[in-house]
């Protein structure tokens, strides 16, 4: 039987969040029901309920870094029961079948995925909604494990923000005494900081905001430059290996490209509305240096960084959130006020 979910969406475009109620379709054979604990408040959900990226689905309810509990499984679900701690984060399904799924990247899946909300299930037709709301219904291959000794709170932003780093740290081959750069210190950038620091790299943060300087060495930062400081910036020339680049709108990749050593690698996570401006290719060949994009990361992946996590200890740096705060939460996040993730404390829908 299809279910209410009780929930918090944006009803039309640039429209503030209001409560909303809709159907969760009944649990299917395959299906994993979750009550949510928390979600995590992803720069993405502000870009979406702004249709900045276009095609927006409204009513909207946004939320991509789901953790909570399994409530009830589908009788052919053999990876979770009752009771367990479980996550979703980006994703909810896809093909399953083209060369993409196979190889376990869905995030690039031939026939497109279904993203957790903003997007369609696979019939192409029926909307998905995502974590902020009470409860989600998922097909089992998109649902991972959460490591019991993580602070469940504080591990809902791995189910993004960690997996959008983790990814392009790895598939670049980020390891001991590897230089990696890390370009916007907020819900993405820390993630990176914490994950690279932990694969043994030596991190350069690049922030704009003064303010975040000192907090950055203590989320395992080594040097830390202030972008908008030209002197600082040449002091970085030439010194790094990988740089992971989260800001969300268009600006100039230059003064970061100009802080690569040859071979070295630019990966663009940020999504921005419009854009950047174009940078010098003759410098790029001449070094032999590369700029690629990293769209987060597929399910095996995405369980692996949470085992790398529950291995090492590693949450995200959180300020909890009740859900009517989240207007005012996506505010702060335009202004990058936030240090550095948002969690929706998703008890507070009921009230
Ligand atoms: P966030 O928490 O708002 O952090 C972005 C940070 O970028 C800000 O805190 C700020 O850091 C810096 N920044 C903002 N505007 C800037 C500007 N004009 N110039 C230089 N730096 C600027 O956002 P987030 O949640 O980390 O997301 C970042 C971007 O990644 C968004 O576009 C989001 O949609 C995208 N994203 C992509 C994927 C993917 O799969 N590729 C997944 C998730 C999110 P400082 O104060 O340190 O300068
Ligand atoms: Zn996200």
């Amino acid at each position: 039987m299809a279910t209410e979910a009780h929930s918090w969406a944006a009803p039309e475009v640039r429209k503030p969040l209001v409560p909303w109620t809709f159907q969760r379709r009944a649990v299917g054979p395959h299906d994993v029901s979750i009550k949510v604990a928390y979600c995590g408040v992803c720069h993405s959900d502000v870009h979406q309920v702004r249709d900045e990226w276009g095609k927006g689905i409204f009513p909207m309810v946004p939320g991509h870094e789901i953790v909570g509990h399994v409530t009830a499984v589908g009788d052919k679900v053999t990876g979770f029961k009752v009771g367990d701690t479980a996550g979703v984060g980006c994703m909810v399904d896809s093909c399953g079948e083209c060369i993409q799924c196979k190889r376990g990247v869905e995030q690039y899946c031939q026939k497109g995925a279904s993203f957790t909300y903003n997007s369609t299930e696979q019939d192409k037709q029926t909307p998905t909604y995502g974590g902020y709301s009470d409860h989600v219904v998922v097909t089992e291959n998109f649902v991972v494990h959460v490591p019991k000794n993580l602070d469940l709170c504080a591990a809902a932003p791995l189910l993004c923000a960690g997996v959008t780093t983790y990814s392009p740290l790895r598939y670049w081959g980020v390891k001991k005494g590897s230089r990696v750069g890390v370009v916007g210190l907020g819900g993405l950038g820390h993630m990176a900081v914490k994950l690279a620091s932990a694969m043994g790299a030596v991190v350069t943060v690049f922030t704009t905001s003064e303010s975040k300087k000192a907090a950055a060495k203590d989320l395992g930062a080594h040097h830390v430059v202030i972008s908008k400081d030209p002197a600082e910036m040449k002091q970085a020339a030439g010194t790094l290996d990988v740089i992971i680049d989260t800001v969300g709108s268009s600006h100039d990749l230059q003064p970061y490209l100009n802080t690569l050593d040859v071979d070295g690698k630019l990966a663009l996570v940020g999504m921005p509305e419009t854009n950047h401006p174009p940078f010098d290719a003759k410098r790029m060949i001449s070094m032999r240096q590369c700029v690629g994009g990293s769209n987060i990361a597929g399910m095996p992946e995405t369980q692996e960084l949470l085992n790398f996590c529950g291995e090492h200890n590693i949450t995200a740096t959180v300020e909890k959130i009740n859900i009517d705060q989240i207007n005012e939460a996506y505010e702060r996040m335009l202004k990058s006020d936030v240090k550095y993730r948002f969690v929706i404390d998703i008890a507070s829908l009921k009230q």
